[in-house]
């Protein structure tokens, strides 16, 4: 129970009904939270005691239980957030469930070093958990985003305050259940539902809470490091917006090109930080592209998300789906050329036709807001440097992607763009071994791999004076 006793509903996108009724945290959830994980993270408690190699079995068993309730946590998460059940079943649980097992793994082979200093002393460094971290969560991919933060706080030995979406909450309960029955110690984790204006805020500013990792917008990315600098300086790291350029060379194998942007664009419905929104095709190829991803559009199935021909589904909310109709509107006013889609499927649903325009213009709005939604804008360019130049000249700095047969141009320009993932002649291609995150406003620090290990951990220098020389 919360301790106002409020709920909220949580909504299925696809037909707008209520599917229940969660609990609604507030801050003073959160400091319940807080004292649950502190009580959990003192020296002598089963967690601070246990050894590493156990804190990976117990990542290792959710991740088995995870993988066996798989259909379960895939149909609700496909409930929850309107995405194709299939999408969820094979993209969100199979990345969920390897996160647990790679950072499972990782748990007994954090280290520090020891270091040459001058003859008299003995340095070595120790890797320790920061304490108690907050995790703020999105609806694009709750389960995936959860365990991005969950996996790796955890295996460093942290314990973790987890808020989900408001729109999402429902796979984050289910694994609640699941983390008590793998056996993390009471306290290790704590999930608390609700908004982001009061519990998203007193994690960001709670004076207990060590560090907080965020997914979502940049302006909200924005609020989060400044309740977090205003407070007590806790770490922070972000994984916000994307206006992502594609650059499509001449040289490319443009079928490849045209099936991976379009994945790209509309995965998801175009819910995606990662979304291939700005897609440069070079002069001479520019119509040929255009005509294939019209043709390749086509083949698109909109949807019930839970049928498995289904590969679209509905926009998350009535908020994101105005959104998404007034840029698609700009675009259209601003003059760029429409191709196919525009507009809402049927009336009073929150299912947008995927969208693709022509001849935008870099000035356009469509060009530089983040859409959010099903909408591939295409541009034609002729040199390398411009395009270059065109593709960094956005306050992002998420991914890229780059199709060319020619390896030493795939290798200056990936040198060239400023962006912290760059995808040659694939797309969406994320693996949890490679860092994931942004430059500029696309977010600070960075997920996955061994890197986010340094995210969870603080770093310890332990000195010894020696007397006795030889
Ligand atoms: P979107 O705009 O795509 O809905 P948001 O960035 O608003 O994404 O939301 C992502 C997460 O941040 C959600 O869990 C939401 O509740 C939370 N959130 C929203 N506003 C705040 C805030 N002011 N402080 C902390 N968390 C917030």
């Amino acid at each position: 129970m919360s301790v106002s006793g409020r709920t909220f509903p949580t909504l299925n996108p696809a037909t707008g009904d209520t599917i229940c009724e969660v609990q609604e945290a507030d801050k003073e959830d959160v400091d319940k939270a807080v004292a649950a994980a502190k009580a959990a993270m003192q020296l002598d408690s089963a967690w601070r005691k246990m050894e590493p190699p156990r804190r990976g079995r117990l990542l290792h068993k959710l991740a088995n239980l995870v993988e066996r309730d798989r259909k379960l946590l895939a149909t609700l998460e496909s409930l929850d957030t309107g995405k194709p059940f299939l999408q969820a079943f094979f993209t969100d649980l199979e990345g969920s469930i390897k996160t647990l097992h790679y950072y499972g793994g990782w748990a007994d082979k954090i280290h520090g070093k020891s270091l040459p200093v001058d003859e008299t002393f003995v340095c070595l460094t120790r890797h320790e958990p920061i304490g108690i971290c907050g995790a703020i969560i999105p609806w694009n991919f709750p389960l995936l985003m959860l365990m991005w933060k969950l996996a790796p706080a955890l295996s460093c030995g942290n314990t973790v305050v987890i808020k989900p979406a408001e729109q999402t909450p429902l796979t984050a309960l289910h694994i609640g259940s699941l983390i008590k029955e793998a056996g993390f110690p009471a306290g290790v984790v704590n999930i608390v539902p609700g908004f982001g204006s009061t519990a998203g805020a007193a994690i960001a500013s709670h004076e207990g809470i060590d560090k907080v990792a965020f997914t979502g917008s940049t302006e909200v990315g924005q609020l989060i490091k400044e309740a977090a600098a205003k407070s007590n300086l806790k770490r922070v790291t972000l994984e916000l917006g994307g206006k992502n350029p594609c650059i499509v060379f001449a040289d490319c194998d443009l079928q490849l090109a045209v099936e991976e942007i379009q994945k790209g664009a509309f995965y998801n419905q175009g819910q995606c930080c990662t979304a291939a929104s700005r897609v440069f095709v070079q002069d001479r190829i520019y119509e040929e592209f255009v005509r294939r991803s019209i043709e390749n559009a086509k083949k698109i199935v909109i949807g019930d998300p839970l049928d498995p021909q289904t590969t679209h589904g509905p926009q998350i909310d009535q908020q994101q789906f105005e959104k998404i109709i007034d840029l698609i509107e700009s675009g259209k006013k601003e003059g760029a050329k429409l191709e196919y889609g525009g507009g809402a499927v049927g009336e009073k649903s929150l299912f947008i036709q995927p969208t693709i325009f022509s001849d935008v213009k870099d000035s356009m709005r469509i060009a530089k807001e983040e859409i959010f939604g099903p909408v591939l804008c295409i541009f034609s360019f002729k040199s390398k440097q411009e395009v270059i130049e065109r593709a960094n000249n956005s306050q992002y700095g998420l991914v890229s992607a780059v199709f060319t047969t020619s390896m030493d141009r795939a290798l200056s320009v990936s040198g060239a763009l400023e962006t912290g993932t760059v995808w040659i002649n694939c797309y969406n291609a994320m693996h949890v071994q490679t860092p994931f995150g942004g430059y500029k406003m696309s977010g600070n620090g960075r997920e996955l791999g061994e890197y986010a290990l340094a995210e969870y951990s603080e770093v310890k220098t332990v000195t010894f004076k020696m007397n006795d020389s030889m």
